[in-house]
């Protein structure tokens, strides 16, 4: 079923993000949409804490993008009213999923007066929880468990080897599941740890703790904008059942509105992917714009529902590289 509003919604916001995107010339010198997960003072394991960047790294990272210039999600919804034709402001900061370690980076950015996103799951908010591929991530790798039976296999967890090879095994056959199946191998997985071992692990490994509410109420009261990154982190591939990629767009931005009492207008697609039915799906629920982490700068054409983004991979020195092959 079509919707006439959201239609005259999607060409309002596509036309203006084209318009701008012309007239300031954005694209030969490229608008990059910066995805980042979280901070570190010091890795504590390296696999686990692979998506973040340490705090020296990402300081680095905020003066390079403060020199050339940085923007709101909302200069790229209503450029030519925020006057960004003759503006070439260039980055935009987001990050996804909403660990409490996102603190450092608030208080980093706030310092530095530059503007960012934070794209939360919903039901992953509170510091005892965590997304089902983090506690994946901290069973497999550190749970009290010597042998696993998941999937139909047995996977020996004796030494750190078998672990990181099971732990990435597993990982990458549940990712394509529909979300019930993933669930119930989940389940199983769990089942086979000691009952309270997730709190135990999140008090060992503090950087994979979530924000509570208050913490994200905190920051958009302070400005941040906040997005939505699902209810479940369940990843909008083809198998997925529509109906639960509907309910991860439709309920995650409910609670975020009721939550911080302001509208949810944009979503991060959990592990970047998304598919055929996407950007229509992402219009039926409301969104004004929607982010991938296919890399690269936006472009005119660009669909503003499957928006690239780079994740930058460590030292100024490797983003600088990164961006060099992007153009
Ligand atoms: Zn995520």
């Amino acid at each position: 079923m079509r919707f006439p509003t959201i239609d005259l919604l999607r060409y309002a916001v596509r036309d203006s993000l084209r318009k701008w995107l012309d007239k300031s010339g954005a694209c030969e010198s490229g608008i990059g949409i910066y995805c980042y997960h979280g901070l570190v003072q010091k890795r504590q394991d390296k696999q686990l804490e692979r998506n973040f960047q340490s705090v020296s790294d990402f300081r680095e990272h905020v003066q390079f993008f403060r020199r050339h210039g940085v923007m709101t999600l909302e200069n790229l919804t209503h450029p030519l009213a925020q006057g960004g034709g003759s503006d070439r402001r260039r980055a935009v900061i987001t990050f996804d999923d909403g660990y409490a370690n996102n603190l450092l980076a608030a208080e980093i950015l706030a310092e530095a007066k530059l503007p960012w996103c934070l794209f939360v799951s919903t039901a992953a908010m509170g510091r005892q929880k965590a997304m089902w591929l983090v506690e994946l991530s901290l069973l497999l790798l550190h749970g009290r468990c010597d042998r696993l039976e998941a999937l139909g296999q047995a996977w020996q967890l004796r030494e750190r080897k078998e672990r990181e090879n099971a732990y990435k095994a597993i990982r990458y056959r549940l990712k394509p599941m529909p979300a019930n199946s993933c669930r119930q191998a989940m389940n199983e997985i769990r089942g086979q740890f000691p009952a309270s071992e997730m709190e135990r692990l999140l008090e060992q490994f503090p950087s994979l703790r979530m924000m509570t509410w208050e913490q994200v109420k905190r920051l958009s009261d302070a400005g941040v904008e906040i997005g939505s990154h699902g209810v479940e982190h369940e990843i909008h591939h083809p198998a997925q059942d529509p109906e639960v990629r509907r309910r991860e767009l439709v309920e995650s931005k409910k609670e975020i509105e009721r939550q911080v009492g302001k509208r949810c207008r944009f979503f991060a697609f959990p592990n970047g992917d998304y598919c055929d039915h996407s950007a229509q799906e992402l219009e039926a629920a409301g969104y004004e714009l929607a982010f991938t982490t296919r890399p690269g700068f936006i472009r005119p054409e660009s669909n503003p529902f499957l928006l690239p983004r780079i994740s930058p991979g460590g030292s100024l020195a490797k983003l600088k590289h990164q961006l060099s092959e992007l153009c």
